[in-house]
């Protein structure tokens, strides 16, 4: 069997920045003309609902579980990495992507593990404006841990229940009120 990932061509960290540009474009008026399935209830499936749905898209998600909160996502615990380099300890998108190839064994796909790390600074903006209640320094300024044997701290987390609470986030999320669905 021949694995196609349809990664886009191009150096590596202009490949999915080209690809969104090359791509046609949905006219907002016509976005609620649209249906779109998508399989998973997780972190991946929940994110891009609340995503789509937020854009205008008619989503339904689906999942084998009996609740979509039975996804594994639950269970994550120890936080989300972002490239914010809050703490100034040196990260960026650069070496997020290389620790999490390294991280991987190696066996990730490289392009879309730098895609992830770009993305990694505005995941975190997103799941803030979704409520997500990630833990805080006493200012008030957004907290950061090194986890898995990171060098930098570049974990957001809340408390031991990430992946729930970020779950949380993105279930609650709410359409425009253009296109509020029944939610
Ligand atoms: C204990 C634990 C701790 C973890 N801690 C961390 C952490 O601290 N930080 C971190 O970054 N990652 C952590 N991870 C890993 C991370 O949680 C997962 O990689 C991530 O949540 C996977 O999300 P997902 O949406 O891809 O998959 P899932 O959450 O597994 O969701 C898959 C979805 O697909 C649906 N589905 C599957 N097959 C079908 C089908 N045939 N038809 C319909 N629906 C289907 C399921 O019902 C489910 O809703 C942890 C994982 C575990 C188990």
């Amino acid at each position: 069997m021949k694995l196609e990932a349809h990664v886009p061509s191009g150096p590596i960290d202009k490949k999915w920045d080209r690809h969104r540009f090359d791509m046609k474009l949905v006219n907002p008026a016509n976005k609620r003309k649209y249906g779109v399935i998508i399989v998973g209830t997780g972190l991946a499936g929940a994110s891009a609902a609340a995503t789509m749905a937020e854009l205008g898209y008619n989503v339904k998600a689906f999942c084998y579980q009996d609740s979509p909160r039975r996804a594994h996502s639950i269970a994550a615990q120890g936080g989300i990495n972002a490239a914010k380099n809050y703490q100034n300890d040196g990260d960026s998108v650069f070496r997020l992507f290389y620790d999490t190839v390294k991280g991987g064994d190696f066996r990730a796909r490289e392009a879309n593990v730098h895609r992830l790390a770009e993305v990694s600074v505005n995941i975190i903006d997103q799941c803030v404006a979704q409520g997500v209640p990630f833990a805080r320094e006493y200012g008030g300024t957004l907290a950061n841990r090194s986890f898995g044997g990171a060098l930098v701290s570049r974990t957001f987390y809340a408390r031991g229940q990430t992946g729930q609470q970020l779950l949380l986030g993105a279930y609650q999320a709410r359409c425009p009120p253009a296109t509020r669905c029944s939610r």
